[in-house]
């Protein structure tokens, strides 16, 4: 159980992030959300899982590709909530191009987003963490942080980075009752990779659910799906006492993919 602990998800008004939120909110965690997205969506996730849980939901606006609004959004989550005794940085951007078209700020707005931020919210939210004596820290990379594909130069490269941040804070933490641990998710079907669904859609005249069956095929050997909800389950048993011991992995949750 994690009754009154405070958690912070980046990037979780939608997808993975949502789901490890509304995880971490049914065993009693409060929650700070952060991504962008509709207010009035936004203010309704907030209040169903408040009223489900019966715990504290808010939301942070922070655009993550600046420092400065991760350090007002831990601020803030501390001033509200209490000092961020979880971390799950999740939020992330995808584009892709081959590297010779590689659009510059394309490149930059993924490295800040999937990896940066990362460093930022770490940065800000490990003096919490070490002075408490507890503290979890979960970041949720990719197979692309194992593994490359083409086209995704930027993703792959943040990725790996996220990776080896993950390791060198897991050694920096190591015995201090901190944990930091990278999931590494294969295809999940959310907004992210919808897109990736309807370019090949278009590119290659399929439906929608013949592209999608061929982009698992490709890569991924079990053919389907990983869910938000099985990736937000690892990261409760990451948060838990049984898993202490568990620190500078990346786990991979891909249905075989990095397994070839
Ligand atoms: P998504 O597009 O459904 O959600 C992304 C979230 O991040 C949204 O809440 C969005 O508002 C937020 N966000 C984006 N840019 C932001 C910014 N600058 N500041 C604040 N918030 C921002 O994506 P998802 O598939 O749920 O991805 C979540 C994480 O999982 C990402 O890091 C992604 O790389 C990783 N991942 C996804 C898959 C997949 O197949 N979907 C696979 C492996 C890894």
């Amino acid at each position: 159980m994690l009754t009154g602990k405070t958690a912070l998800v980046t990037g979780s008004t939608a997808g993975i992030g949502l789901g490890i939120a509304r995880a971490l909110a049914s065993q009693g965690a409060q929650i700070m959300l952060n991504g962008f997205g509709e207010r009035g969506e936004i203010e309704r996730a907030c209040s169903e899982i408040e009223k489900i849980y019966n715990v504290r939901v808010m939301h942070h606006p922070a655009n993550l590709m600046h420092a400065n609004e991760i350090y007002e959004m831990i601020e803030w989550t501390g001033a509200q909530l209490g000092p961020i005794e979880i971390l799950v940085n999740n939020a992330g951007i995808q584009f892709t191009s081959p590297i010779d078209e590689f659009p510059r700020d394309k490149w930059d707005a993924i490295l800040a987003t999937n990896l940066s931020a990362a460093f930022h919210a770490i940065h800000d939210t490990l003096p919490f963490m070490q002075r408490n004596g507890w503290g979890r820290i979960i970041n949720i990379a990719s197979v692309h942080g194992l593994v490359a594909s083409v086209n995704k130069a930027a993703y792959v490269a943040a990725k790996h980075g996220l990776v080896g941040l993950t390791k060198v804070v897991a050694l920096e933490t190591a015995g201090m009752g901190i944990t930091c641990n990278a999931i590494c998710p294969g295809w999940v079907r959310t907004a992210l990779v919808e897109k990736q669904i309807e370019a090949r859609a278009l590119q290659s005249g399929l439906d929608l659910e013949t592209a999608a069956a061929q982009l698992l095929l490709e890569k991924q050997p079990s053919r389907q799906f990983v869910s938000a909800e099985q990736i937000a389950q690892l990261a409760l048993f990451l948060c838990s006492d049984a898993a202490s011991q568990i620190t500078g992995s990346a786990i991979p949750m891909d249905g075989g993919w990095t397994a070839q």
